[in-house]
């Protein structure tokens, strides 16, 4: 989330009036970049990482670790800093930004400005994530930490978790039974938000998340910590209504999903079509990342029979109201809408002949006049289908002032455009696995993708790793014309499987099986061995050649980012039963490959490097990324999520009752932060080299 400008917000019942004006002027706004840049070209490979923070406040008198709620402060700090380091330093480093996030504990940080597609830019992600750490760090308190960890243990325990501490009494947006006001970012489109997603619904959000069942965890369990007879306001007697289920850990505040932290990708693509090639190729993709950086087993102070945040946030945003879930006859809205805001991604958008129709085999209700606009104007049957499905959301927040827009210059009732994000708009509160971003108006940036589903990592090699490996997967994927298209009904079943306990060890997933395009489809960029052979080509916004455009054979120092299209194969479009293109697989066998007959993501990743000219030292970073991932994926390593878990369990004050107590969560938060820093080691969750934040504060060396 970038910067917020400041307006005005209407509550929903006098926003829900202008609805279908902001979907019109959205959709005109779209078309008016649709119609200045789609044929745009040349896009140099950019991009970016954004990392989500939660501070730490810990009282070590009382033995409680609490969230700090001091964004604001922090905030007003670290942004006239970083000018300050952009104006004493180089142009050509790249400062980072800290941004403020939903939870008022929370800060985000960007790299300021992208990162290229050099190599020594790629090394220098790690460097660069782990300055931004210690900037951070350097500017709160003493006893406070920031910490890269997806959910807070005891969010919304009965007692002290905040500092200040806040009574929930006083939750007027969320109604929440456990969380205060004061949790949320005090911007006022973050508690408009709140309120709004709540009214439009119907009632509060009501999310249960199955409990680990411990050996003394009282059964049948009622959750004792659950105020069931409070009674404030109207919608209060929801959980002993039916809304909190026994044996799950009840939820019932936006604040529990969007307070969650995560690690997020955005890269520029060379065009329109390579953009939409390279978000279908990474849907299927979403889930097995999900699964292989859980990180979130703790809730509300108890231990889940999940791994992962997603689910969480998804019903932590669910604005559906009861006609749109389907527990009522359509009257009032017009369609029954089959998942949240917040949620995977329902349709596959590249026209390239890879994608069969029978992908799209799920329910994805699209807006039909929202459609034949589109297709009068001219946009193809999938990008369209891909909109007109957005644009059935209703926007939830809208600004008095921000109504009436120029849509030439604005895409604000389309989405945000950073800095000045702006309140009222579709596509940015369309919160998918994958985001699909045309350029914004009156910038020099490209069309985009964004992969949204990995869960924050404990460590900066960590999010570097995973950030670096899907840049290059993402090379992989494009230079060797890869096809990972399963159907999405597949898609959807391994996001479920992703965030079950342990998924990354005992699940397994939907994959394609045969990956490679037919031989007469893989000529133009890979050798008969599977080889990529560079492209000649110019390639890049400033008309820099990058690449083996003399046939030497040379090998590139740099990604490259335009690729030609997919030649259809000679043999004719595949018409075989899709249930034969994919199977069941282990990550094991996805990540690591499968005998003879799958290649595995880490090996293609391997022969990609192989294809560039890597040095000695470089080389050696690059394998520390993939062996890190390698050891996950065999369960050499454990996930984090299995760790936090058995941090927990294995504590001399568990009482294996399922509970997080103040004293183990205590004692967790310290061990995140000395094991990040390199004082402590976790040898089941890091590799044993990894020396710790600690021995390298960071740098913002740009090559
Ligand atoms: N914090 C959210 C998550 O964990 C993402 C919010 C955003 O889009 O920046 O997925
Ligand atoms: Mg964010």
């Amino acid at each position: 989330m970038g910067l917020l400008s400041l307006g005005t917000p209407l509550p929903w019942a006098d926003a829900k009036q202008y609805a279908d004006h902001v979907r019109q002027h959205g959709i005109t706004q779209f078309l008016n970049i649709w119609d200045r840049l789609k044929d745009r070209q040349g896009d140099e490979l950019l991009w970016g990482d954004e990392i989500e923070y939660m501070v730490i406040s810990l009282d070590e008198e009382n033995k409680n670790a609490v969230l700090s709620l001091r964004q604001t402060e922090i905030l007003a700090k670290l942004q006239p800093l970083t000018s300050e380091i952009d104006a004493n330093t180089d142009s050509s480093v790249s400062v980072p930004t800290f941004h403020p996030e939903y939870g008022r504990y929370m800060l985000e940080s960007t790299p300021g400005s992208p990162y290229t597609g050099s190599i020594r830019d790629l090394l220098s992600v790690e460097s660069n994530m782990r300055y931004r750490r210690n900037l951070a760090r350097k500017h709160l308190k003493p006893n406070e930490i920031p910490i890269t960890f997806t959910s807070f243990p005891r969010l919304g325990v009965p007692g002290v978790f905040t500092e200040p501490p806040c009574d929930p009494a006083d939750a007027t947006s969320s109604h929440s039974l456990f969380l205060p006001e004061e949790i949320t970012n005090p911007h006022v489109r973050f508690p408009t938000l709140t309120a709004n997603i709540r009214t439009r619904r119907g009632s509060k959000v009501a999310i249960n998340l199955p409990l680990f069942i411990d050996e003394r965890t009282p059964r049948p369990f009622v959750d004792p910590t659950i105020p069931w007879q409070r009674n404030i306001y109207p919608e209060d007697p929801e959980a002993r209504n039916g809304a909190a289920l026994n044996d799950h850990i009840y939820m019932d505040a936006m604040g529990f999903g969007m307070g969650c932290c995560c690690l997020q990708l955005t890269f520029q693509s060379c065009n329109v079509q390579d953009a939409r090639r390279m978000y279908d190729a990474l849907v299927p993709i979403g889930p097995i990342m999900l699964a292989l950086t859980a990180a979130s087993p703790l809730w509300r102070g108890y231990i889940a029979d999940v791994d992962c945040r997603w689910n969480v946030i998804a019903g932590s945003v669910d604005d559906r109201t009861e006609e749109e879930r389907g527990l009522k006859p359509l009257k009032e809205n017009k369609f029954r809408i089959p998942k949240s805001r917040y949620d995977s991604v329902d349709l596959y958008i590249s026209e390239e002949w890879m994608n069969r129709p029978e992908y799209n085999d799920t329910d994805a209700p699209y807006d039909s006049c929202i459609y034949d606009r589109l297709r009068k104007h001219g946009l193809d049957d999938r990008l369209s289908k891909h909109i007109s499905h957005l644009f059935i959301r209703d926007p939830i927040v809208i600004f008095s002032e921000m109504i009436d827009l120029d849509d030439n210059e604005s895409t604000d009732h389309f989405e945000v455009r950073p800095p000045s994000a702006p309140p009222s708009n579709i596509q940015s509160t369309n919160w998918q696995t994958l985001r699909f971003k045309p350029p914004p108006p009156n910038s020099p940036i490209g069309w985009r993708v964004e992969f949204r589903t990995m869960e924050v990592q404990l460590t900066d090699f960590e999010n570097a790793a995973f950030a670096v490996f899907i840049v290059l997967l993402s090379r992989a994927i494009m230079s060797q014309n890869l096809n990972f298209y399963i159907p999405i009904s597949k898609v959807d079943e391994n996001m479920h499987r992703a965030q079950i306990r342990d998924a990354a060890h005992s699940s397994k997933f939907f994959f394609r099986k045969s990956i490679f395009p037919p031989a007469s489809s893989r000529a133009s960029t890979a050798s008969s061995s599977g080889n990529v052979t560079p492209i000649d080509g110019v390639n890049g916004i400033n008309g820099h050649v990058h690449g083996n455009g003399n046939g030497t054979g040379k090998k590139e120092r740099h990604l490259r980012n335009c690729f030609p299209p997919i030649p259809p194969p000679e043999e004719g479009l595949p018409n075989g039963s899709v249930e034969a293109e994919y199977e069941e697989m282990t990550m094991n066998e996805i990540m690591n490959g499968k005998g003879d007959s799958f290649p595995g993501l880490i090996p293609l990743v391997e022969e990609f490097l192989g294809t560039l000219d890597v040095q000695e030292p470089e080389r050696e970073k690059f394998a520390s990324y993939l062996n890190l991932i390698r050891s996950r994926a065999n369960g050499s390593l454990k996930t984090p999520a299995t760790w936090l878990r058995e941090f927990v369990r294995s504590h001399p004050a568990y009482k294996f009752d399922s509970v997080v107590s103040q004293e183990i969560n205590y004692d967790l938060m310290v061990a995140l932060d000395e094991i990040e820093r390199g004082v402590r080691s976790a040898p089941d969750v890091l590799p044993s080299d990894y020396k710790g934040g600690e021995a390298d504060q960071g740098s913002l060396e740009k090559y």
